[in-house]
């Protein structure tokens, strides 16, 4: 199995994953997404959001505010229960997550055992909104986008002939002041999440539940995870929160051993019943058919789409031997792949014709890229190594019989096709 120094290291070589802030030494936690990074992480939004819509269900998007006031995180629980604990080695002052390691044991970091007292870490960032700092004006970072859906869903209800069931979808930026970030994009302060909350009559949440636990299983199949390297993992009894009648934990194998990637919950009614007490707003909806008013039950699915993007390339890293040298190769779903083809002329003295078709096909929206530099070999490899799945080659036949090479990333295998022909080789690729 890969390990993570290699995936971090291809982040960085390629232009996916830059530390934040790196000239000025870096901000822990924190990451910045380079073009490819940019690419890839945008075609994973867009596959979910395909997944979501191409089912038989209603289901809007939405996007919320990113700060909220401090009486949204009071309704929610999270002011008085999102916590960690923690601990300080008071010899090296590292500071570890009490729960992480065995305080009976001395420190991971020096080999001493000197540790403080355990105290109880809020995750949540919190700031002033406006100039006046007093309690009111107390705001957080959201530490999960899911409230602003259930904050908003009386207005969603009321303002676009929805009715239940449906479904409300956000992708966006969470924060969580986490006490010890680690591995890479699993486990970051700032990242983004994909949610969907399917609200639902109280007597269908059961059913529902199963029907999305389906669907999120077809997502992953589709999108390309290893079947191997994923399982779902439902929550003992024990693990369930309070107000929550069913979870399951979807987990990926990633090189540091098996983690969440997604959580699939059915909530029952609790946030919706929290809000309407803590705002004194009825959040009910009425029921034709009984003539009763009820709180919907809610059913959500929460992934992070970094944690996902670490899955996917950790699962489609490849090292080949290939005559004596080692290729590397990702494997990665053609539909998601950052770039779909490259297009080479073999000498630059071939780059003008070469050029024009791929203008041509980037006006038409293809993620395509040309490369002229090194020997056709090298380029190929360069190709290889960010997933490009397919590679056409311009050499100076083309220029009097209109064909070009077209190479495929996984077999290596290279063919002769008209140049009329490309687009459609690419859309096959893509699966259209
Ligand atoms: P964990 O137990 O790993 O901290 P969680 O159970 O707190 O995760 P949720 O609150 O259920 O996570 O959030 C839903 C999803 O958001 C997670 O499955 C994960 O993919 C993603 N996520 C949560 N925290 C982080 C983080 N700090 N960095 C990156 N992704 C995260």
């Amino acid at each position: 199995m890969v390990t993570l120094e290699t995936i971090i290291a291809l982040c960085k070589r390629c232009g996916f994953v830059y530390p934040s802030a790196e000239i000025y030494g870096g901000l822990n936690g924190v990451y910045d997404y380079g073009p490819l990074g940019a690419a890839l992480k945008n075609n994973i939004r867009k596959f979910w959001k395909k997944s979501l819509v191409t089912t038989d269900k209603t289901i809007v998007f939405f996007e919320g505010s990113l700060l909220g006031p401090e009486s949204v995180w009071q309704a929610s629980g999270h002011v008085s229960n999102f916590h960690d604990p923690m601990v300080d080695c008071l010899e090296c002052k590292k500071r570890f997550r009490a729960d992480e390691i065995d305080l009976e044991k001395s420190c991971p970091a020096c080999g001493k055992k000197n540790w403080t007292a355990q105290r109880q870490f809020n995750l949540m960032f919190k700031t002033a909104v406006g100039a006046l700092e007093d309690a009111s004006s107390v705001a957080y970072l959201r530490p999960e986008t899911a409230q602003a859906i259930f904050i908003n869903f009386k207005n969603i209800l009321s303002s676009n002939r929805v009715k239940i069931p449906f479904g409300v979808a956000q992708i966006g930026k969470a924060f969580r002041n986490e006490i010890t970030p680690k591995q890479f994009l699993f486990r970051t302060r700032e990242f983004e999440q994909m949610e969907l909350e399917w609200f639902c009559k109280p007597e269908n949440a059961a059913p529902d539940f199963e029907y999305w636990l389906n669907q999120r299983k077809n997502f992953y199949q589709a999108i390309g995870l290893t079947e191997a390297n994923l399982r779902f993992r439902a929550h003992e009894q024990t693990e369930l929160a309070h107000y929550s009648a069913s979870c399951t934990d979807v987990e990926y194998n990633f090189p540091f051993g098996w983690k969440e990637l997604e959580g699939i919950a059915n909530r029952g009614n609790f946030d919706l019943t929290q809000h309407s007490t803590h705002a004194k707003k009825d959040l009910s909806v009425f029921d034709d058919e009984t003539k009763q008013s009820y709180l919907p039950h809610v059913v959500e699915c929460s992934v992070g789409a970094d944690r996902l993007m670490l899955a996917l390339l950790c699962d489609a890293y490849s090292e080949e031997n290939i005559d004596g040298e080692k290729r590397v190769v990702l494997k990665i779903n053609p539909a998601i792949a950052p770039i779909t083809a490259a297009l080479l002329p073999l000498s630059k003295q071939l780059n003008e014709p070469i050029h024009k078709i791929f203008k041509e096909l980037q006006h038409k929206g293809y993620a395509v890229q040309f490369d002229e530099t090194g020997s056709i070999g090298k380029r190929y490899r360069r190709q290889d190594e960010i997933g490009t799945p397919l590679c056409f080659t311009y050499d100076f036949d083309s220029t009097t019989d209109n064909t070009v090479t077209v190479r495929d990333r996984d077999t290596m295998q290279q063919e002769r096709i008209a140049i009329s022909h490309i687009e459609t080789v690419i859309k096959k690729k893509l699966g259209f």
